[in-house]
């Protein structure tokens, strides 16, 4: 079988996967135990919208019993990349990476349309690599917010005028700052706050931890208060904190919509500024760029242009900052906590369950806090559609399992009626789920667990912590 596009030379698909270390799909056995966990299954009710199905087309596609056509090619665009599969796989197929390379050899030899063409453009190759445009964006967008045009098109029948997803869009939009974090703290070291306390509590045979802090793109210029709070526990842990100013984007977005290239450039920058033997660890608050940043390596598969670094001792230092807290809790027991009860529901971001197999520990954490009851949603480990742009190019069906979310956020709240705070540690849920409940007048606040876990910090005599506006 053979493809052939405008301005491409006839290619076997066979001969174009040949390149992409896809030996892997093999493992599956086509057993079925993942479809009950796949979130477009569950929508659609399609064998081809499965992960079992679309393993088949993958396999096809590698075989060379597949043409690179629409029929192939709908079905994994509509995959939500949230890798609930893998979780539930006995077999250890590695669904993401799979998915990921396909629609890299997908991008790079079929034509995209117009839409594609414009958000790819202007939204991942322009705007995400550069951090002064980044801050104009987050200017306007804050600008715009403090109009009220977002609230009057949400909260008046103006929004009954409009169409349904650009009023959605409206509760989309980011908290954004107008500043870059990482421009803020450039290359400072900010020391920890109680330094003596820590080297006494502390277990670590190392008189000082020194962690580097990534900051991304979208998160380095809003939500201020989600790194400015983790900024916080960690100086409140005893670490020395460094936020290097050359970082960018970890190019997520780019490997989950086939862009490799620009995301092996972006590699390349973050690793150039988290120089590994520099620092303890690498700490990420966003789930999924700590899932990407953890798999630079399937970006580089041979030993030339990139293959040659050090990936592995790269990766092994990136860090969920959860995950880094809850490994030191004589340091938790040992700091000053609020005591009142509150009851928290917890939402698990997908790239922290399940791409970065972390779990337990973040939820371990969070209700060993005094007085707080941590309450896992009904359907905690489901994605909540937000899948980086996936709700932008996939706008129905992502509204779709949204509704699922918000339907067992309201479960949970009813049998819960006094929380009034859910928690999830991925900007990307933070915003979709934030959505779902503000498009459904839910009276919940949607906070990144940072942010909660320094609400319940005592902090005493920290003139020199950053103010943080929540
Ligand atoms: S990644 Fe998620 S949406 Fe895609 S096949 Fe797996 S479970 Fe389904
Ligand atoms: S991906 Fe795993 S669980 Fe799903 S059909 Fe294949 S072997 Fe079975």
């Amino acid at each position: 079988m053979s493809i052939n596009f405008s301005k491409k030379t006839v290619v076997s698909t066979k001969e174009l996967f040949r390149q992409a270390e896809f030996d892997n799909i093999l493992k599956c056995v086509h057993c079925g135990l993942c479809l009950e966990s796949c979130p477009t299954y569950r929508e659609l009710e399609d064998e081809k919208d499965s992960p079992r199905g679309r393993l088949y087309l993958m396999r096809g596609l590698w075989e060379g019993e597949l043409e690179l056509e629409q029929s192939v090619i709908d079905p994994l665009s509509r995959c939500l990349d949230c890798r609930a599969c893998e979780s539930a796989c006995p077999s250890g197929v590695p669904y993401g990476e799979l998915l990921e390379k396909t629609r890299g050899i997908i991008l790079e030899n079929t034509p995209q349309s117009l839409k594609e063409r414009v958000l790819r453009n202007l939204l991942l190759k322009g705007l995400f690599r550069y951090t002064s445009m980044m801050i104009v964006a987050s200017r306007i967008l804050k600008i715009y917010a403090a109009t009220g045009l977002p609230k009057l098109i949400t909260k008046t029948f103006i929004g009954k005028l409009l169409p349904k997803s650009f009023v959605f869009q409206q509760h989309l939009l980011p908290n954004c700052s107008g500043e870059s974090f990482k421009r803020k703290y450039a290359d400072q070291i900010l020391s920890p706050v109680f330094p003596e306390k820590t080297l006494h509590t502390t277990k670590i045979k190392k008189s000082k931890i020194r962690v580097g802090l990534f900051s991304g793109c979208i998160m380095d210029v809003s939500e201020s208060a989600i790194h400015e709070s983790t900024l916080t526990l960690l100086r409140h842990f005893g670490c020395e904190v460094v936020v290097p100013g050359n970082q960018g984007c970890c190019g997520a977005l780019h490997v989950h919509s086939g862009d490799r290239k620009t995301a092996r450039e972006f590699a390349l920058k973050n690793l150039a500024a988290f120089e590994p033997r520099h620092f303890d660890a690498i700490i990420t608050n966003a789930a999924g760029c700590g899932a990407q940043l953890k798999e630079y390596h399937h970006l580089f598969p041979d030993e030339t242009n990139g293959g040659e670094q050090d990936w592995i001792g790269f990766e092994n230092k990136v860090i969920d900052i959860l995950e880094f807290l809850s490994r030191f809790p004589e340091l938790l027991e040992s700091l000053s906590w609020r005591e009142d009860q509150d009851i928290v529901l917890y939402d698990a971001p997908c790239h922290l369950m399940h791409a970065q197999k972390v779990d337990e520990n973040p939820r371990q954490l969070l209700n060993s806090l005094p007085g707080v009851k941590l309450v896992p949603l009904k359907e905690s480990s489901w994605c909540c559609g937000s899948a980086g742009i996936y709700n932008l190019v996939q706008p129905d069906l992502s509204r779709d399992v949204l509704k699922r979310k918000t339907e067992s956020v309201r479960q949970t709240l009813t049998e819960n009626p006094k929380a009034k705070t859910i928690i999830t540690g991925n900007p990307g849920c933070l915003y979709q789920i934030r959505a779902g409940i503000r498009s459904e007048n839910i009276d919940l606040r949607v906070l990144h667990p940072a942010v909660y876990l320094v609400e319940r910090l005592k902090i005493l005599g920290t003139s020199d912590i950053p103010k943080i506006a929540i």
